[in-house]
């Protein structure tokens, strides 16, 4: 595609990133057939190609964002499944990410709409803010239907149909330390422990270490790490994005350099695109790029580091059949698609593809509180899909989408690693109905 910026806008490192991106695009329009809200909705402006044109033609003008792309950017999952189809390489990643900080520079969004997105950015980075609210949540829950009557506040009803009945109490896995190796020790390794994730499901990192410390790996819980950042970086708060990644890669690093870390082993793979991808993020700040390459680098997603060990046979086959969801970070974002079927099958559970599993499930971080109607279409297209698989279950490697997906299925819906520990000698995921588990 032909760019027209001057020398000095090409000035801007960010800028000349983008033009580099814009320039590798063909207009083939291949990446709309596999675009979810081109799907979904028909409208080229809501597919990739029409979106790098409207951001083409914002930044070439220097202009301010306006209502339109506003309005298209925002129904953008961020999935990449454009990126996945995309034959000339187009980095719709980045551009998408430098378009929604110029957003969020130079439009002033309506006031509920920013008011909500301010109480996302307070709130679900931090566990103990983000458990206090889903607690109050249920005191919520019956102004569910009112809140839905009103536009405005269709973002809080939405949030209020998705939080759990229960909130599980923390886990002092979360804690700062070091979880030994069982027996010989065969590596090191530290764990992202999360923010959303541990209070939604703290089984998740409890499996995780289990897992791998009866594989003879040390595990340790580095302090101050924290939220990858990657739900502020979504919203364009490049700075508040920028801070939570330092603050991570100072704590990983001191790690590294204390105790050497074979990994940085993530089990939301949501965190995982954005944890590799700090090294770009980081590039233009000198005191952190090295650092920040670093640790993108070592960052793996839990099945991508069990696939490197060398597994025993499992102590207990479970034969039961799994509905296996790629998650669009882990599938478009990592690359990584071999890998999670692999270990279930090898573990002895018989694995089944969904029909369209390269659409999202309409989860896509706060995606589905933000665009409650695009969301629950896809959802609805998602969980079709994987019943029809016949499954018993369903496996997946983000929470994001475990939650989206069990809003609506009517079959549990399990994180790939509990199910791993379970067949490696570890404890039955909780939640799986007596039937299934007498059927095995
Ligand atoms: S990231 Fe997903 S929703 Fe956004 S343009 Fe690409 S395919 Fe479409
Ligand atoms: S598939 Fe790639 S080159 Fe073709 S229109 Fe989409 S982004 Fe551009």
């Amino acid at each position: 595609m032909q760019t027209n910026f001057t020398t000095a806008q090409l000035a801007d490192p960010h800028v000349a990133e983008s033009e580099k991106i814009l320039r590798k695009c063909v207009h083939c329009g291949f990446c709309t057939a596999t675009c979810p809200t081109y799907v979904t909705l028909g409208n080229e402006l809501d597919s990739p190609r029409g979106r790098i044109y409207l951001i083409k033609d914002m930044l070439e003008n220097g202009r301010a964002a306006d209502k339109e792309i506003v309005t298209h950017i925002d129904r953008c999952l961020s999935c990449l499944a454009c990126m996945t189809t995309c034959p000339s390489g187009v980095n719709y990643m980045h551009l998408v990410d430098h378009a929604r900080v110029h957003i969020e520079k130079t439009y002033k969004r309506p006031l509920m709409n920013r008011l909500t997105r301010g109480v996302l950015a307070a709130v679900l980075p931090y566990p103990a803010r983000f458990r206090a609210a889903l607690k109050l949540a249920r005191l919520g829950r019956p102004f569910t239907n009112a809140f839905d009557a009103v536009p405005a506040l269709k973002p809080f009803a939405a949030m209020l149909r998705l939080a759990p009945a229960t909130v599980p109490a923390a886990s002092a896995m979360a804690s700062p330390g070091t979880h030994a190796a069982k027996g010989n020790k065969n590596g090191r390794v530290a764990i992202l422990t999360g923010c959303a994730q541990p209070v939604l499901e703290p089984g998740i990192n409890e499996a995780t270490v289990s897992l791998l410390n009866r594989l003879g790996i040390e595990v340790v819980v580095p302090k101050g790490e924290g939220c990858c950042g990657a739900l502020v970086h979504h919203m364009g708060r490049e700075e508040a994005a920028l801070d939570q990644a330092r603050q991570n890669v100072d704590a990983w690093t001191r790690e590294i350099e204390q105790g050497g870390l074979d990994a940085i082993v993530i089990t939301a793979s949501g965190c995982g695109t954005t944890i590799k991808d700090y090294g770009f993020m980081l590039r233009l700040d000198p005191a952190y790029a090295e650092k920040a390459a670093r640790v993108s680098a070592l960052a793996k997603d839990i099945t991508e580091y069990l696939v490197t060990l060398d597994l025993p046979e499992p102590q207990h086959k479970p034969g039961l059949t799994v509905a296996y969801h790629s998650a669009c970070s882990m599938q478009h974002g990592q690359k990584i698609t071999r890998q999670p079927k692999e270990l279930l099958a090898r573990a002895g559970f018989v694995v089944k593809e969904p029909r369209e599993g390269h659409l999202c499930c309409g989860s896509a971080g706060t995606y589905n509180i933000m665009q409650p109607e695009i969301s629950a279409r896809l959802r609805d297209r998602k969980v079709k899909n994987i019943e029809a698989t016949g499954a018993a279950l369903v496996a997946t490697g983000n929470i994001g989408c475990i939650t989206q997906i069990a809003s609506a299925a009517n079959i549990p819906v399990v994180h790939t690693v509990k199910l791993l520990d379970w067949a490696y000698g570890g404890e039955k995921p909780a939640g799986l109905p007596a039937a299934l588990l007498a059927a095995e």
